[in-house]
Order: C-alpha cells, then structure tokens, then sequence
C-alpha cells in the first residue's frame, strides 16, 4: 500500500524534468518537515521527547531561524538545551575517572565524553526524518525502473540524477536488485551520469571562455547556469540559478 501512495510523488518528481528528481523530492520534503517541526506535532509527548533528546542539525536550524517564527523556536531550542544541561551535568561528575580507575575498574582517558557530545552536537531530528522519506522514495525509484515499461522509458530519457543521489540509488540496489537487474540498473545510472556531467562540463568551459573578449559577441548556448548546475550535479542540489527560479 505504501509502495503504490509513494509512486505518486516519484513519478511527480520525474515529470518535472528540471534537475535531478530525488533532489526535488528532497527540498519538498525537507521543507515539510522543517515547517512541522514548529508546527502541532511537536506538542505530542513523543515528537517533544525525540527532540529534545536528539536536537536539530545547523542547517535545518537556519531554516526554521528562516520561518520568523521566534517563540516556537525558541521554546524548542530552550526544552532541548535542558535536557542537554542535565547530561553534560553527568559527563563532567564522569570526567574525574580521567586517568584513574573508571566507574566499573576500568581506566578511562574520556573517549566515551568524547563521544557522547560528538553525538549531542550532530544528531538532527528533522534529517532523521527525511532520511527515512527518502529510503521510500529510494526503493520505489528501483521498483518502478524493474516493473514500469513507462517509468523506465522516462528515466532513460531524463537529465539523470546527481552523484550523491546515483550512490544513494546504487547503495539500494545492492539490497533489492541482483543478477541481470542489477547490472543493468547500475550502468544506466553511471551512464545517465556520465552523460549529464560530460554536457555540463562543455556547458562550463564555454561558460569560462565567454569571459574572453575575442568571445564576447559570440552566443552564450546554454552556458549561462553551467555553473550552478555543474555544482548541483556533483554534490546534490545546493544552489538554486537564476534561470530554474525564474522558472518556478
Ligand atoms: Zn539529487
Ligand atoms: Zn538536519
């Protein structure tokens, strides 16, 4: 049942044939998630208990800074940092095992303390979130490219995907492809890839040609956001270009 409801965004995703179709479905979701973490969900005894125990990344922090919705962050970021102050309570009383015998016989040069505000200080309850959104889409991603005639005859002539998203894809392939299926998944996405970032690339070397002035009058082709989605190609989308904003 939830195979055939994610479908929909999936195929969504692919028709709007802009750049790759999981960073889309990436950016909608974050943004419904991020918009829910200040929203009534977070009044539920458990949405508070996950957040205030796991917190919220930098990134998503700047997001929700974005929404100018200065109570509810504040009374978020404040209830976490409470939980936070009762264990960094505990992990100083910890420290004086430093160098000594440690709480079970043990010596302890403090990688535990290390460790555990490591861990306070990158946990995320929103990339959780969309972490475990994204393994769906993921997986019918695959599942449709394997049964769906139409979807693989979209595919095949899509933009392709970024890398992260192409290593995202091919670490779920390992799992739910083999054989014949497997080889044929993953030289289609390495080949969408190569040919997407080999047109980008001859994007942007003209695009750094251009600025010569023996260039100057000559056209710009399709050069003009080489950079921009040069960089979405590498490294997932990151920076949005003049053209796709103008666009939407
Ligand atoms: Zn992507
Ligand atoms: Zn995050």
């Amino acid at each position: 049942m939830q195979y055939h409801l994610d479908t929909i965004p999936v195929w969504e995703a692919m028709e709007q044939e802009s750049g790759c179709p999981l960073c889309y479905l990436y950016r909608k979701i974050e943004a419904e998630e991020v918009e829910r973490s200040l929203g009534g969900s977070v009044m539920e005894p458990d949405t508070r208990i996950k957040v205030n125990e796991t917190g919220i990344c930098a990134k998503h922090h700047q997001q929700l800074f974005m929404l100018q919705n200065r109570l509810g962050h504040a009374l978020l970021t404040d209830s976490h940092t409470k939980e936070l102050l009762k264990k960094l309570d505990k992990w100083e009383k910890q420290a004086d095992s430093i160098g000594g015998r440690g709480l079970f016989g043990k010596s302890s040069n403090g990688q535990e303390l290390v460790e555990a505000l490591q861990k306070a200080s990158d946990g995320c309850v929103v990339c959780e979130a969309i972490d475990s959104h994204m393994k769906r889409y993921l997986f019918t991603f695959i599942h449709l490219w394997k049964t769906d005639k139409a979807f693989r005859a979209k595919w095949e002539s899509s933009k392709g995907v970024c890398m992260p998203h192409g290593a995202a894809l091919l670490t779920m392939a390992q799992r739910e492809l083999s054989g014949d299926n497997l080889k044929q998944f993953t030289k289609s996405i390495l080949h969408s890839i190569r040919e997407s970032l080999s047109a980008d690339e001859k994007d942007l070397e003209w695009f750094t040609l251009k600025f010569d002035y023996r260039n100057q009058a000559k056209p710009w082709g399709n050069s003009r956001n080489a950079l921009e989605r040069t960089i979405n190609r590498l490294r997932g989308l990151c920076i949005q270009s003049k053209e796709d904003s103008s666009n939407s």
